[in-house]
């Protein structure tokens, strides 16, 4: 009996250590809370029972900086706190756990997609009250991505689907709730999709420029180009900007790319220069590159070396970006303009300082953006717009050139309007450089 006892007793401490063994694995240490093989563990068990799922992701906005400003410790302080007040808040049904540094999971077999959001949104709240810590009160706050699945393929990807809606979230304004849905979807897979063409396009030098003509409206001559972006694909498709140019902002691949087009650009200066006669060359430039502090003395060096003749190499700025440089915005500019570049303030009219951005900036060029020109000559505003525009732009001594040019009778208008310079699909359409030559260079047109 003695023998029996003692092998039943050895048989539950067994199964004690291995319960421990296995809470150990599924527990994260700083928290105490369930880690990300507990939910893992818990999406498999919700998949085996029909009912629908919800899993909220939070993500605390600048732990980061906490954990680096004020220390580890206050740092695991500060997710001991965030995981006690979700685990009370999301209540005994739903799992709570921490998936990774400063990332937590609420996961419940229950919540209809119309309450996910409120749900959500409760669960970021009760982070919010201040937390007294290292003698101060610290406040924290979270971006949220939820997923509802109702189907099992759906719960299988609910992780994956969160996820996609914090990215969302992170990317907006402030602490923001984002719930999963399909165009939410479709937007991470277009951006997954621009990423990987930018990056292969890098890779495997498919980044080329195409041209546009831009004329002198009173003689119909060459003044110049524009030169924009374009990236072909593995099939050798043509890839306009629309698809790539906010990714590349937004993750800084506008920094390689815009290198890329401006030495293409000033190469075929380089090359074509006994027909360009020192003509304009415009080319884009974003916010990222200019505040690049060797943007300009790269440039300048640059400019030297290739004996870029003065007043050649013309920069298209947006008001968003001399708004995004801030203070260093009119000196960036001014050290461009003593190195000879000019400078064209693009989109003109679009952003939000208009008129008080002219003045006191130091640019060259103005460029009426073409929804004032689409709506030439019958929409009675666009025209006292663009008049208003090229008067002050006269005024004050630049250059106006209207965008998007597209019938006759805007390029008349526009005429009357004495608007100096036109650029549109009715004069030249964007090309690639050779046929660019040939369009409007080898043969004078006019
Ligand atoms: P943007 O600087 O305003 O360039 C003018 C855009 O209008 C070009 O589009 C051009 O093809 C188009 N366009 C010209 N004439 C007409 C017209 O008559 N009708 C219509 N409907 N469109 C016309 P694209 O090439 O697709 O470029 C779009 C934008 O992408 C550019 O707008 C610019 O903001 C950006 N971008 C292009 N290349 C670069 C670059 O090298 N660097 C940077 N940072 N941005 C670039
Ligand atoms: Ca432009
Ligand atoms: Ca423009």
């Amino acid at each position: 009996a003695l023998t029996a006892y003692a092998v039943a007793t050895v048989a539950e401490a067994q199964a004690d250590s291995v319960r421990e063994l296995r809470r150990q694995a599924t527990t994260d240490s700083l928290t105490g809370l369930p880690n990300r093989r507990a939910v893992l563990e818990r999406i498999d068990e919700l998949i085996a029972v029909p009912g629908s799922a919800t899993l909220v992701m939070l993500d605390i906005v600048g732990f980061q900086h906490i954990n680096d400003s004020l220390g580890h410790i206050v740092g695991d302080q500060l997710l001991h706190t965030a995981g006690e007040r979700l685990a009370q808040a999301a209540g005994p049904e739903r799992l709570v756990s921490r998936i990774s540094s400063d990332e937590f999971v609420v996961l419940g077999a229950d919540l209809s997609e119309t309450d996910s959001w409120e749900f959500a949104d409760r669960m970021r709240a009760c982070l919010t009250p201040p937390i007294a810590l290292a003698d101060r009160l610290l406040t924290i706050d979270a971006d949220c991505g939820v997923a509802v699945a109702t189907t099992d393929s759906e719960i299988r990807k609910l992780l994956a689907n969160a996820d996609i809606a914090l990215m969302a979230a992170r990317r907006s304004v402030g602490p923001t709730v984002c719930v999963f849905s399909s165009e939410i979807a479709r937007q991470h897979t277009r951006e997954s999709q621009a990423r990987t063409l930018i990056h292969q396009a890098l890779d495997h030098d498919r980044v080329r420029i195409h041209m546009q003509p831009v004329f002198h409206t009173a003689t119909g001559a060459l003044d110049g180009a524009e030169v924009l972006m374009r990236l072909d694909d593995a099939e050798g498709r043509c890839h306009l900007p629309a698809e790539f140019i906010d990714v590349a902002e937004a993750s800084g691949l506008i920094v390689p790319l815009g290198r890329i087009v401006l030495r293409q650009s000033l190469e075929w200066v380089v090359a074509h220069g006994n027909l360009w006669h020192g003509r304009r060359l415009a080319v884009n430039v974003s916010v990222r590159e200019l505040a690049d502090p060797q943007y300009v003395s790269n440039l300048v060096s640059a400019l030297h070396d290739l004996r870029i003749p003065t007043g050649t190499l013309v920069l298209e700025v947006t008001e968003r970006t001399i708004l995004d440089l801030g203070s260093r915005a009119v000196h960036t500019l001014d050290q461009l303009r003593a190195a000879g570049v000019r400078i064209a303030l693009d989109d003109f009219g679009t952003g939000y300082s208009s008129i008080s951005a002219l003045r006191g900036l130091p640019i060259d060029i103005t460029k009426i953006d073409q929804s004032f020109v689409s709506g030439l000559p019958t929409q009675a505003d666009d025209v006292a717009i663009v008049a208003a525009v090229h008067n002050l732009a006269r005024d004050l001594g630049l250059t106006t050139v209207a965008e998007g040019v597209e019938t006759p009778e805007q390029s008349a208008m526009l005429a009357e309007l004495g608007v100096t310079h036109l650029q549109g699909f009715l004069l030249g359409r964007p090309c690639p450089p050779e046929e660019f030559v040939t369009r409007h260079l080898a043969t004078p047109t006019g």
